[in-house]
């Protein structure tokens, strides 16, 4: 098995609730490993961005913090893995979201596609804090909150999905960046050089 995950490069899902620094750890493990990372979240908004149809289909429902659906997820993920740079392995990072996107995914990758999923957890109020930062927008907030909401009623439950399926790798994510990276790395048995 290792030697398949080595011929294929590891393929590795990103967990966790917003502002947990899982983008970040992700961006940082991808650039240690020279894999590319995959961001649906950041797809979804360079899309808006270039006022595609993508983005107009997915605009409205970003803005309130919700899910896009699992369907138009599907189309984006499938097309993105398709690509030559994801063959020595890759980075997810916000998908899969749902159950049913993790089938999904089972899918496209085959059923041991993915080799480790890194849940990056935290305390709420420690998310919460880190979302607003020192302002206080109202409605900003409520975003905050519905984003949290969301993670704990549809994302949650991939948590135990792949706990059952023993890919699951918890880490602390209520510490320095420097600290959670390297807490990430020893659990995968990255070694630096130089
Ligand atoms: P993120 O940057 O990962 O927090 O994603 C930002 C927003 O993009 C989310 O709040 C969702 O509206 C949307 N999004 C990103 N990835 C997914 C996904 N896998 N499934 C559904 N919606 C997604």
């Amino acid at each position: 098995m290792v030697a398949e995950a080595e011929a294929r490069g590891l393929r590795i899902v990103f967990l966790g609730p917003p502002n947990s620094g899982k983008g970040t750890q992700a961006a940082l493990l991808a650039e240690a490993l020279g894999v590319p990372a995959i961001s649906t979240g950041e797809m979804l908004r360079a899309a808006v961005a270039a006022g595609s149809a993508l983005g107009a289909r997915v605009k409205d429902v970003m803005a309130r913090g919700e899910l896009v659906s699992d369907e138009l997820m599907a189309e984006v993920v499938r097309q993105r893995l398709s690509q030559d740079d994801v063959a020595g392995g890759c980075i997810l990072d916000g998908y899969p979201r749902t159950v049913a996107q993790a089938r999904t995914l089972e899918e496209i990758l085959g059923p041991r596609g993915i080799d480790h999923v890194i849940l990056v957890e935290a305390p709420e109020e420690v998310l919460i804090a880190r979302a607003l930062g020192r302002g206080r927008e109202d409605d900003r907030e409520e975003v905050v909150r519905e984003r949290l909401r969301v993670y704990r009623d549809k994302t949650a439950p991939l948590e135990a999905y792949y706990e059952d399926r023993g890919l699951l790798r918890r880490i602390d994510g209520a510490r320095s960046i420097d600290e959670v990276q390297a807490a990430i790395e020893s659990v995968l048995g990255v070694r630096r050089v130089g």
